[in-house]
């Protein structure tokens, strides 16, 4: 069981730890892999944002019930799961091609999206190589989505490894004039704050180590 009173506080020591612009920074609670209780707990806690990133997890979790936080998608998404996650998702962090912008553009007709860039040249996690991105902001726009702004995962290894990605990612955001840029997760959350994030997704700082993957 997943203890809302803890991971208030929790939340609180790790607001604690951004420091000034705590109040500008949203939190993303990932809650990929816990139960359901983990969505309750972070209701309570306050957090008006969970993020999930499996298809199938996330269906069997969330379809038919409502919940208060919004929904971020974050994690590699096939254009097959698209259809049934529609009803579920607010946000969808990781569009990184084509494909899919159209696929979100048909499902949810006006959905708000962030385009994911390969910022640490790890494609297995996915996102657009940058040089890409220009072209698919641009697809998003014309096909009706909002583009909330960027999305982009450190590499790794040393949370330093992810200063120069961050960095480029913050620029991007800014070379379009676009509102966020979600980057930071528990490993790399201090460095992501020091290179300008507006959106930190964070798991295992609010709740504990993942349960393994069922
Ligand atoms: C799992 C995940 C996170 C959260 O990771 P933690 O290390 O638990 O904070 C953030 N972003 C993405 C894309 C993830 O898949």
């Amino acid at each position: 069981m997943i203890d809302p009173v803890e991971v208030a506080a929790r939340l609180e020591q790790m607001q604690a730890t951004l420091g000034g612009r705590a109040a500008e920074i949203t939190v993303v609670a990932v809650t990929k892999a816990f139960e359901f209780d983990a969505i309750a707990a972070a209701e309570t806690a306050g957090i008006d944002v969970v993020g999930e990133s499996y298809a199938q997890e996330c269906i069997a979790k969330l379809e038919g019930r409502t919940i208060g936080p919004a929904v971020h998608f974050i994690g590699r998404l096939q254009r097959n799961k698209v259809r049934r996650l529609a009803a579920l998702v607010d946000v969808w962090q990781s569009v990184d091609r084509p494909e899919l912008v159209d696929e979100i553009a048909k499902r949810a007709p006006g959905a708000s999206v962030m385009i994911q860039v390969d910022i640490s040249n790890e494609p297995q996690k996915g996102g657009c190589p940058p040089a890409d991105l220009s072209r698919l902001l641009d697809r998003a726009r014309e096909s009706g989505l909002v583009v909330a702004g960027l999305m982009g995962i450190g590499p790794i290894g040393e949370p330093e490894l992810a200063r120069p990605g961050f960095a480029r990612l913050r620029r991007l955001v800014d070379d379009h004039g676009l509102e966020s840029c979600s980057m930071g997760m528990s490993a790399d959350l201090s460095v992501a704050v020091e290179e300008g994030t507006t959106m930190v997704r964070v798991g295992t700082t609010l709740f504990g180590p993942r349960p393994p993957r069922g």
